[in-house]
């Protein structure tokens, strides 16, 4: 079999993508990843080098296939960054290192395929710029023709909100944290202000207390909801009794999971047990939703989902209830109302939840709401001319990209692109639960297989219940 399939994208989902490729392919398959940063792996979450960027899960959860069973934690404590960094180490046992080892560990497992593979196996360090007919045009002007082509691109850059237009290009505006270096502007007493409280602020506060600041913090959100600490120690899973029927609705889910927190907690269960067996059920639950329960879900359940399903490293938390304690940091429930320069200082106006009105003046404000990804297709030209040329389409939840079940892209008239497929977050209006890394990485193989021709574990054998009206 010739064939030669382009990945756009060499971030996690891509390179795990390639991996997976290799691991499944012949003699014959080229596949080559368009990437402009110099190393893979990397993308939005695991190309910080700060060392104050933890992975928020224990590092023998991190994987590219399911049967690896604790490579990365196994390759992780013998390295080099694990002897450096005496607090990666947590009192369970469990290790949580910097981010960017991850990304380390998975640019290996790519360089290793390359060597091994009878699969051709390329990356080529440029960015794709446009795609017609079969054939990718890149930043450099080169042109590939592909008979497959798969997009792995899911984080844009965050959005300004809307009450902070008034501040953009204000020097002590820092829009986008992502940005190397973005903090180092910070003075050590400098009075900051976070938008957000999610997970990129968890990530700019420990940032923030690494390079010694001592000025006061202040994160707000309209629920001022943290993310939840991971749970500590080690526990049998648990696994919902799925035979009792369930009406398909995010109301009705919500009761189901509130049951079965209780149930767990009267057997002195942590509520993280269950969370865990939901997410892991995740896409099969998701799918069960009509496109109105799923629009539901968004608007009233997702913040309380994400603050209990995304959770932190017990090292980030820690420094997070010390910061708070001290007073240094404190985290508020309000709404932004409107900013303004005052003097070379901003001026933010806040609605507190059941509170009056507040101003509140500091020197920095930074905005960690994280990635816009309603505004993905916008959000870079490869993307821009699919979406221009009608040959792509933003999915109806504005998640990311419209594809069909086997995550090939939907024109603008809702034809099927047979060669032009979608890996990764991108996808997850589709399927639900796609952004921690163990579905990111059985999505991507899925698309491995999917581009081989390999058929895939059934559903029922990954997923065993039926869900019933
Ligand atoms: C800050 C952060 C921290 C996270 N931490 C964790 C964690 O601790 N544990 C966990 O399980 N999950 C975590 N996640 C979630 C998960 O790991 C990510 O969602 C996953 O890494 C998705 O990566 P990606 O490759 O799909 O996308 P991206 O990170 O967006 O990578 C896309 C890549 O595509 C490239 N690209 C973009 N446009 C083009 C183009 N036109 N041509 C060529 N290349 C292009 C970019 O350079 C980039 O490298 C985190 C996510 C974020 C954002």
């Amino acid at each position: 079999m010739s064939k030669h399939i382009i990945i756009i994208g060499g971030g996690f989902t891509g390179t795990a993508l390639a991996v997976h490729l290799a691991r499944l392919g012949s003699a014959g398959l080229q596949v080559t990843v368009i990437e402009p940063r110099p190393q893979l792996a990397q993308g939005v979450a695991y190309s910080t080098s700060d060392p104050a960027h933890r992975i928020n899960v224990p590092a023998s959860r991190m994987q590219l296939a399911g049967d690896e069973d604790g490579a990365f934690d196994r390759w992780y404590r013998d390295s080099p960054g694990f002897k450096a960094d005496r607090n990666a180490l947590w009192s369970d046992g469990n290790v949580y290192p910097q981010r960017g080892q991850f990304g380390r560990w998975v640019n290996e497992q790519f360089l290793q395929e390359k060597k091994r593979s009878a699969v051709k196996l390329q990356h080529l360090c440029d960015r794709a710029v446009s795609l017609r007919d079969g054939v990718v045009t890149t930043a450099s002007g080169e042109k590939y023709q592909a008979d497959e082509v798969v997009l792995a691109i899911s984080h844009p850059p965050p959005a300004l909100p809307g009450s902070l237009k008034t501040l953009q290009g204000h020097e002590r505006l820092i829009a986008d944290p992502w940005q190397p270096d973005a903090l180092s502007s910070v003075k050590t007493h400098d009075r900051v202000a976070i938008v957000g409280t999610g997970l990129t602020m968890s990530d700019v506060v420990a940032s923030l207390h690494g390079q010694g600041h001592l000025g006061s913090i202040t994160a707000f959100s309209r629920r001022g909801q943290l993310p939840r600490t991971n749970l500590s120690g080690q526990y049998e899973n648990r696994t919902l009794d799925y035979r009792q029927p369930q009406v398909a609705s995010a109301r009705a889910w919500l009761r189901r999971i509130r049951q079965e927190v209780a149930r767990a907690a009267a057997e002195d269960l942590p509520w993280q047990l269950v969370l865990d067996d939901i997410r892991r059920q995740g896409q099969a639950i998701w799918q069960t939703l009509s496109l109105n329960e799923q629009r539901r879900f968004l608007r009233h359940l997702r913040p309380w989902w994400d603050v209990h399903r995304y959770r932190i490293a017990p090292q980030v938390s820690a420094e997070l209830n010390q910061l708070q304690g001290s007073g240094q940091l404190s985290v508020t429930a309000a709404r932004l109302q409107a900013a303004k320069d005052d003097n070379g200082s901003i001026r933010l106006t806040l609605q507190p939840r059941g509170a009056a009105i507040e101003d509140l003046v500091v020197d920095r404000v930074i905005v960690t709401t994280g990635p816009a990804h309603g505004a993905l297709l916008n959000s870079e030209a490869l993307l821009r001319q699919l979406a221009d040329d009608g040959v792509i389409q933003a999915d109806p939840l504005a998640l990311g990209i419209h594809v069909n079940a086997r995550s090939q892209t939907l024109t603008a008239q809702g034809k099927t692109n047979l060669h032009l497929y979608v890996a990764g977050p991108a996808a997850r209006a589709r399927f639900g639960e796609l952004m921690g890394l163990p579905q990111v990485a059985e999505h991507a193989e899925s698309v491995a297989r999917q581009l081989l021709g390999i058929s895939s574990p059934s559903h029922r054998e990954r997923c065993p219940f039926s869900l019933t009206d």
